[in-house]
């Protein structure tokens, strides 16, 4: 069991109300860092000071938002809630999920759409839309009115299991990723080796709502080197032909060289390919046509940064089974640890010159 990963991902934290997280990952990180504070957004930013020979100013993101649900609308007959989602859903995964609505109370409740003993042909043919799906939480309209507001978050509920080699659950993306920071920023302050990076550790804020954390963020940082770690997808699953794997599970840390958000700087491509074959970590590459990650706001702050993702492969992403690999995950950790430690990535700075 992983129990820093488990409570990671049990933690809710819908784009734009990450205050529970927040408060989980705070504690984990302050004795990792010399300064921790919370910008107004909401991102939560620690800052590890270099030793005596200052290199230059390295951001590392993980964003701790998760997909979700905010209450639009409450029937005071029945009770029942609709909803708008937070991120990006495919209707198909969330037919008969459970879910807790975080109201004046946490309260349980289910997705529910109607049975296929009443459906017409035409219904069952036709995929279904988020426009018909509501929840239940089992009470009537005026006690579901006086606990539930519009506004209030939703989260799916998907438990932390050992699945094999694996782990699985809800929120993996991106809690993975934060795991990833705090355990590589854990080996960093276990090495007692001063490293020349001046650098910034930020748990962001609504990625899954398009980046928005990120790139307030990297305003206020102003990083000449953004790293986003984040969930991409293992599509090394039946039906799918190799040339769209993308990444596979086992294979170790996928470098990333583009997703839709942005393409990597090739040095800092080339820089972590080094990083890994020096250090003996397995690596793969990794090209994500569609889906961003924080590194494309990072790289498009201000005047830039050399921006690149380390991504985490993750099969199932966006839905309540999210399963990354135990092999991958420790990889991620052990790159990511050596790259801030690397004597030369202090006096590294990429540039296109
Ligand atoms: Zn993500």
């Amino acid at each position: 069991m992983n129990d820093l990963l488990k409570k990671l991902v049990e933690a809710p934290g819908v784009s734009g109300r990450e205050e529970m997280i927040r408060k989980l990952i705070s504690q984990e990180m302050k004795p990792l860092v010399d300064e921790l504070k919370v910008d107004v957004m909401g991102n939560l930013i620690g800052h590890r000071k270099p030793g005596k020979a200052k290199g230059p100013s390295m951001m590392i993101a993980a964003h701790m938002d998760q997909i979700g649900f905010y209450v639009r609308h409450v029937d005071e007959k029945k009770g029942f809630i609709r909803f708008v989602t937070a991120g990006g859903f495919d209707p198909k995964t969330l037919v008969a999920q459970r879910v807790v609505v975080h109201g004046k109370k946490d309260l349980n409740g289910v997705i529910g759409t109607k049975p296929v003993h009443i459906m017409t042909d035409e219904e069952k043919r036709r995929p279904v839309k988020l426009e018909q799906l509501y929840i239940d939480i089992g009470l009537p309209g005026k006690k579901t009115k006086e606990l539930v507001a519009p506004g209030d978050p939703i989260t799916l509920v998907g438990d932390f299991r050992e699945v094999g080699d694996c782990w699985c659950s809800r929120a993996m993306d991106d809690r993975v990723g934060v795991y990833v920071m705090i355990e590589a920023l854990r080996k960093v302050a276990a090495s007692r080796k001063a490293h020349r990076v001046d650098l910034y550790t930020v748990a962001t804020v609504q990625e899954e709502v398009g980046l928005r954390g990120a790139l307030a963020a990297t305003f206020g940082i102003e990083p000449q080197i953004g790293i986003a770690l984040d969930v991409t997808l293992a599509c090394d699953v039946p039906g799918v032909g190799e040339h769209e794997e993308i990444s596979r599970f086992g294979k170790g840390a996928a470098i990333s060289i583009l997703n839709g958000s942005l393409i990597s700087n090739p040095l800092l491509v080339e820089k972590f390919k080094a990083t890994a074959v020096k250090h003996k970590i397995p690596f793969q590459m990794d090209i994500l046509p569609r889906g961003g990650t924080d590194a494309g706001a990072m790289q498009r702050a201000k005047t830039g940064c050399a921006a690149i993702t380390i991504s985490i492969p993750s099969r199932y992403i966006h839905s309540t089974v999210e399963m990354v690999h135990k092999k991958d995950v420790k990889a991620c950790i052990d790159l990511v640890a050596a790259f801030i430690l690397d004597e030369s990535s202090g006096s590294y700075i990429p540039s296109l010159k």
